[in-house]
């Protein structure tokens, strides 16, 4: 893809996007949050973002205290996971969080952000899809893309699973969405983790993307979301799917939609 071309279009997004400012929370990960935090701080600074990070506390007891003022910030990146870890926020933190989306600030989750928190029920809504930790037909239905159209199965199984880690193609479904315009229509996604068979709320949200979980891989034999958008009251919230580690984020696909998909939910 073109990279002058996507700037162009970025500019179009992005009235005066050096004046936003991002705050990814980060601290508590199953996966290398250190690495991962790093990446997207330089992707987002890369769009014109000022980018400010949030560590949590290493221990639970100090944990009830965190609470990073989420006001100002057009844009925030829960780059974190409560794993088996006992790293649930406290309820300060969480009602800060679903007030300032729900009263149009953007949110960015990437990769296993989406497996967070499964009782918490705005995070989920405003995640629109997650996995493990519980989830089931209970959480929501399981979205997936068929003959043209996003399926929502709501029979009973359980939410979250991926095969091996490989290489795969990302298929753009919803070409007129800003996030992707002007992408090629599909593109080859380095060595990654595809999630399959996500399930929540599933409402208000758009699939823009999928991704085809092979069964020789240990896929779900369904093409997957691995890009959608959730609205959420006035806030807007870009999911992507991929991201397992640095290397993956390097990818230039994931890249230039994270950076598109920043700047269009931070838009408000
Ligand atoms: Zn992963």
């Amino acid at each position: 893809m073109s990279v002058k071309r996507r700037e162009f279009l970025f500019a179009g997004l992005a009235l005066r996007p050096s004046t936003r400012r991002a705050l990814v929370i980060d601290g508590r990960h199953n996966h290398d949050w250190r690495a991962t935090t790093r990446e997207l701080k330089g992707i987002l600074e890369s769009a014109g973002f000022l980018v400010e990070v949030a560590t949590a506390p290493r221990t639970n007891e100090e944990l009830v205290d965190f609470r990073p003022r989420l006001t100002g910030y057009q844009l925030v990146v829960p780059n974190y996971t409560d794993f088996g870890n006992g790293g649930v926020w406290n309820n300060g933190l969480k009602a800060d969080f679903a007030a300032c989306v729900s009263a149009g600030a953007g949110v960015l989750i990437v990769h296993a952000a989406s497996s967070a928190f499964p009782e918490w029920r705005e995070y989920n809504e405003i995640t629109g899809l997650g996995g493990w930790g519980g989830r089931d037909e209970r959480s929501g239905p399981y979205l997936y893309w068929k003959n043209g159209i996003t399926i929502r199965e709501e029979g009973p199984a359980e939410g979250g699973h991926h095969g091996k880690q490989h290489p795969f193609t990302v298929v753009v479904r919803a070409e007129s969405h800003p996030i992707v315009t002007g992408l090629p229509l599909m593109w080859q996604h380095a060595t990654d983790e595809l999630f399959d068979t996500l399930r929540g709320p599933a409402r208000n949200l758009e699939v823009l993307a999928t991704a085809w979980s092979d069964p020789s891989t240990g896929g779900s034999g369904r093409h997957e979301p691995v890009l959608f958008t959730v609205r959420y009251g006035k806030g807007r919230a870009f999911h992507t799917a991929l991201g397992h580690s640095a290397e993956a984020m390097r990818s230039s696909g994931f890249v230039d939609t994270l950076k598109s998909g920043a700047l269009w939910a931070s838009a408000n």
